[in-house]
C-alpha cells in the first residue's frame, strides 16, 4: 500500500493542528491517537482566545469533524514502535499492525506523575490543579494551597499570590531562608509539617490534614507533577534531547524537526510548560514544516529523474 505522506501520532491540541495544517496541503495524513489528552481531567479550558470556557473534549470533537472535511484519516490506537527507513518511517500499533509514512509528527503529549498525597489524584483539574492561568481565575480570592514538592515550583507559589491575599505554602521541600522572607512579606503562610492527606466532598477540597494532625482549610491546592513525556516508542532511535531542569525532552529546532530528517515533534512531548494555544502554535508550524519538507522532496525526486 502507498505510504501515508504523514503520520500524526497524538490528537490533541499539538496534533490535530498539524493535521489541519498537513489536510489542508492535500497532504495524505493519518493521526493514531489514543484519546487520552492531558486535560482530560478539567471541564473546562480557560486562556484559549475563541474558546474560553469549551470543554477539552468538546475542543477535540470540533478538531475531528474539521479534519475529516480535509480527508485527514483518524486511527484510534496506540503506537508501540517507531522505525526509520530509507524513504520514512514505519508506525507499529497496538493490534499488530504497522502503517508506513514519509514524514512522522509526534504530538503525544505528558503524564503529569502527581506527588503521591492521598485524596490529590481524584480532584487532578477540579479542585487540585497546576496552572494558575488556566484556573486562577475560577478560584480568586479564595483560601489558596500550594503544594510545594519541587525547586521549579518557586515561582508558582509566588505567582498564586496573584489571585488571592490567602495563599498557604505545604513546603514538602526545604525552602532557602530569602525565599521564606519574600513569601512572609507578602502575607504568604508557609506550613513546614509533612501533608498526610487533602479531604473534601467529592471533586470539592475543603482542608489538607497534616500528620502532625493540624487541619488547614483550603479551598483548593496548586501543585506539580513530574512530566513524563510519551516518546519511549522511539527511544531506541536515540533522537537528540535536551535534558531541562524538569526532565528530558527530545531536542527540536524552530519548526519542530528532531534530529532525525523525517520526524518532527510538537506540544507537551518537547515542551511541558506549553498550553492550548502555544501548543496549537507549534502543531501548525510542524505541520507547515513537514508539508515543505515534503513539497522539496517532490522537487528533488521529479529533478532526478
Ligand atoms: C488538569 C489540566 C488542566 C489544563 N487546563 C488547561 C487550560 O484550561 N488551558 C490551557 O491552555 N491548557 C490547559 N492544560 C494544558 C493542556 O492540557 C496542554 O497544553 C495540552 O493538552 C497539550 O496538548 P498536546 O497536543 O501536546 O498533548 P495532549 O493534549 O495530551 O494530546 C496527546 C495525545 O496523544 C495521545 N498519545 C499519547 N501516547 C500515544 C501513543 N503512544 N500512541 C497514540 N497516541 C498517543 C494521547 O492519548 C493524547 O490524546 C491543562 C492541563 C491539565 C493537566
Amino acid at each position: 500500500m502507498e505510504p501515508w505522506d504523514a503520520i500524526i501520532i497524538g490528537g490533541g491540541a499539538a496534533g490535530l493542528s498539524a493535521a489541519q495544517m498537513l489536510g489542508r496541503s492535500r497532504r495524505r495524513t493519518l493521526v493514531v491517537d489514543a484519546g487520552s489528552p492531558r486535560n482530560r481531567f478539567a471541564a473546562h479550558m480557560h486562556g484559549v482566545l475563541g474558546q474560553d470556557g469549551t470543554a477539552p473534549l468538546d475542543l477535540i470533537a470540533r478538531g475531528r469533524e474539521e479534519l475529516a472535511a480535509y480527508g485527514v484519516a483518524w486511527l484510534e490506537a496506540s503506537v508501540r514502535r517507531v522505525d526509520e527507513h530509507a524513504a520514512g518511517v514505519a508506525v507499529a500499533l497496538d493490534d499488530g499492525s504497522i502503517e508506513h509514512a514519509r514524514a512522522l509528527v509526534v504530538a503525544t503529549g505528558i503524564t503529569d506523575e502527581l506527588p503521591d498525597v492521598p485524596g490529590l489524584a481524584e480532584r487532578w483539574g477540579t479542585s487540585v490543579l497546576h496552572c494558575p492561568y488556566c484556573h486562577g481565575w475560577e478560584v480568586r480570592d479564595r483560601r489558596l494551597g500550594v503544594l510545594l514538592v519541587s525547586p521549579h515550583q518557586m515561582h508558582q507559589a509566588q505567582l498564586l499570590r496573584q489571585w488571592s491575599e490567602d495563599v498557604v505554602v505545604f513546603a514538602a521541600i526545604p525552602l532557602e531562608h530569602a525565599f521564606e522572607r519574600r513569601l512572609r512579606a507578602r502575607g504568604v503562610e508557609i506550613v513546614t509539617d509533612a501533608v498526610a492527606e487533602v479531604r473534601g466532598d467529592g471533586a470539592t477540597l475543603t482542608e489538607v490534614r497534616l500528620e502532625n494532625g493540624t487541619v488547614h482549610a483550603v479551598d483548593a491546592l496548586f501543585t506539580m507533577g513530574a512530566a513524563r513525556p510519551h516518546d519511549d516508542f522511539l527511544a531506541h532511535l536515540g533522537l537528540d534531547r535536551t535534558d531541562t531542569p524538569v526532565g528530558s525532552f527530545l531536542a527540536v529546532d524552530p519548526t519542530g524537526r528532531t534530529s532525525s530528517p523525517r520526524i518532527w515533534a510538537a506540544g507537551n512531548v518537547v515542551n511541558p510548560m506549553a498550553n492550548v494555544p502555544l501548543s496549537m502554535g507549534a502543531g501548525a508550524m510542524v505541520g507547515g514544516a513537514v508539508n515543505g519538507a515534503l513539497v522539496d522532496e517532490d522537487f528533488a525526486n521529479a529533478s532526478s529523474m
